[in-house]
């Protein structure tokens, strides 16, 4: 069962992710840890991603994909695995290919956890902040009990972080549908690309994945 992982900011991944892991007993691999579990056991590799880090620079491609190498290669994986937050671009999507064939394993499956654009602004837009008091606030998740007025000190001076406004997430969600667009092009034409619809609650989303990828008995 070796499954990635894939969707935009805050199309809720990091549930589906957990609820997989669970059922189905394999490891989840995110680039965040693999990178920062080869810099702590200092691997040949993570030292070198380490020095690339230090400078401020971008580590490169052939130094990760010697990582998620090394990481694919462990015990762990053997009943399967989910790729979260790799591959990042249409080359690292053939060079893993490559490294899954070095270890006579292949990708069976690509879960796309799809959400409308328009609905993830809503969600990752939301974050409002008191600029009386510092009160944080969400328009969708956790509103002030009065609308307008702070619960906290009763002001109606509110301010969005750069961030947080619709048009810096949009520009967000833009450049990573952007970048995402030709990985999914490639599994699709692998034949093992699936769309979930992320919109709904977080039980019916992970009932479609279990269709998709069998329920574990
Ligand atoms: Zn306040």
């Amino acid at each position: 069962m070796n499954l990635i992982l894939m969707g935009l900011p805050g199309a809720g991944k990091g549930t589906q992710a957990e609820r997989i892991i669970d059922a189905y007993g394999i490891p989840h691999i995110s680039t965040g840890d693999m990178f920062r579990d080869a810099m702590k056991n200092e691997t040949e590799l993570g030292l070198l991603a380490k020095s690339y880090i230090d400078k401020g620079e971008l580590v490169p491609d052939e130094v990760t994909n010697g990582i998620v190498k090394d990481r694919l290669s462990q015990d762990d994986t053997d009943k399967g695995f989910l790729l979260d937050g790799f591959p990042r671009t249409l080359a690292q999507a053939e060079e893993l290919d490559k490294i899954l064939e070095d270890l006579g394993k292949k990708v069976d499956n690509v879960l796309n956890i799809h959400v409308e654009s328009e609905v993830l602004i809503d969600r990752l837009a939301g974050r409002f902040i008191c600029k009386d008091c510092g009160a944080t606030y969400h328009k969708l998740f956790n509103p002030p009990k009065v609308e307008g007025t702070c619960d906290r000190c009763g002001g109606h001076n509110f301010y969005q972080r750069e961030d947080d406004k619709p048009e810096t997430v949009k520009n967000r969600l833009s450049v990573n549908i952007k970048n995402s667009e030709p990985i999914l092009a490639y599994y699709e034409n692998q034949g093992v690309m699936h769309t979930v619809d992320g919109n709904r609650d977080i039980a019916d989303v992970f009932t479609d994945i279990e269709k998709i990828i069998g329920k574990q008995n």
